[in-house]
């Protein structure tokens, strides 16, 4: 077993970026962890937020620390009390890292733990040859499920989850915005029968993505009257549910009014500004609207219903990447990101691991 690996560290509480070295210690597990050859892994929004130092990072992280928590990879080491999992067994991670002890947790919501923990942020994670993580964080993969796919789940889960939370089956489904997350967020609600899904965004080329990953019909906001487009597909009615990816306060404004009376808005983008509900009074209050946010995924109800949106015949990852680099090219693959390329950038510790 090596002692030393390559990793990325951010390492300055403050803006700065990431710091390559191939002289990292190999992480040593405690008892209820696992140690993870990684052989892909995925950079988040997140990271960026913690490179560029908002407030958000000032809270949580304490530098240096390996970041990287979207990732999938081996068991290759384990700690003494881990009996569910073998050496060789292929996995990915959940980033909320609960406490089991806290009301949440022994309430069956342990995603959104009192006192989460975060892999990657509050501790080391995956943007690294290994990374450890507690053993029950883990999520066995399927034989046949690329990594790249399986780095998919901590991201795009969260659109998954959107889904969830709308209860799409035979409801006609507005999905705001589509990125990677709301391209998911389409195809997971075909995959779990949602009669009729209309997807809307500013630019064409993710609305043509849309349609490849299942949308019934697309509009782009920015060129049309989206409310008046739906009023006339639902007979005046409005949409069962809308998922808003976006988090931004026109889109949010838009869709609570395409919404029919006692429809469902799931909120999963985060807005990074404060958002006022334009007529809370029509919009909401007196059409009975169900308002609701949801944050990471169910563990592990979202895995396992993502698992399926996977094998399903809308889903389409090459959509839904946007680059490959090996780990050393992270600079490269930041850049791709700060321009704006669509697509989640995938790192990869190991070259020969990049799929040509
Ligand atoms: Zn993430
Ligand atoms: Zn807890």
């Amino acid at each position: 077993m090596k002692k030393q690996m390559r990793g990325l560290v951010k390492e300055i509480a403050g803006p700065s970026g990431l710091v390559y070295h191939d002289d990292l210690p190999v992480p040593e597990i405690g008892d209820d962890e696992v140690l993870i050859k990684v052989h892909c892994t995925a950079i988040c929004g997140s990271d960026i937020h913690i490179l560029d130092w908002d407030a958000w990072s000032e809270k949580r992280i304490k530098p240096p620390v390996t970041l990287g928590h979207e990732v999938a990879g081996d068991i290759v080491a384990m700690g003494k009390n881990v009996k569910d999992r073998k050496c060789g067994d292929r996995v990915s991670c959940e980033t909320h890292i609960p406490c089991g002890e806290c009301y949440f947790c022994k309430n069956g919501m342990p995603h959104i733990c009192g006192n989460i923990q975060l892999f990657g942020c509050t501790q080391n994670g995956a943007f690294a040859e290994y990374t450890r993580i507690r053993s029950d964080c883990t999520f066995l993969l399927d034989d046949d499920l690329p990594y790249e796919a399986a780095c998919m789940f901590e991201p795009m889960g969260a659109g998954v989850h959107g889904v969830e939370a709308a209860d799409v089956a035979g409801k006609i489904v507005l999905v705001n915005g589509c990125g990677p997350i709301g391209l998911t967020a389409v195809s997971a609600s075909k995959t779990f029968g949602a009669k009729k899904v209309i997807a809307c965004d500013l630019l064409d080329a993710r609305l043509e993505a849309a349609k490849e990953m299942g949308a019934d019909l697309v509009f782009n906001s920015g060129k049309c009257d989206l409310v008046a487009e739906v009023r006339k597909l639902t007979d005046g009615i409005g949409v069962d549910a809308a998922i808003d990816i976006t988090g931004a306060e026109a889109a949010i404004n838009t869709a609570l009014k395409c919404l029919r009376a006692a429809g469902r808005m799931v909120c999963v983008g985060l807005p990074t500004k404060p958002v006022t509900l334009h007529d809370m009074t029509d919009d909401l209050i007196y059409r009975e609207i169900q308002l609701t946010g949801v944050s990471g995924r169910l563990i592990w109800q979202t895995w396992e219903d993502f698992a399926k949106v996977m094998k399903g015949p809308y889903y389409k990852l090459d959509k839904v990447i946007g680059g490959c680099f090996a780990l050393e090219d992270y600079e490269k693959a930041l850049e791709e990101i700060r321009k704006g390329t669509p697509g989640k950038m995938l790192l990869f510790p190991n070259a020969e691991d990049i799929r040509k």
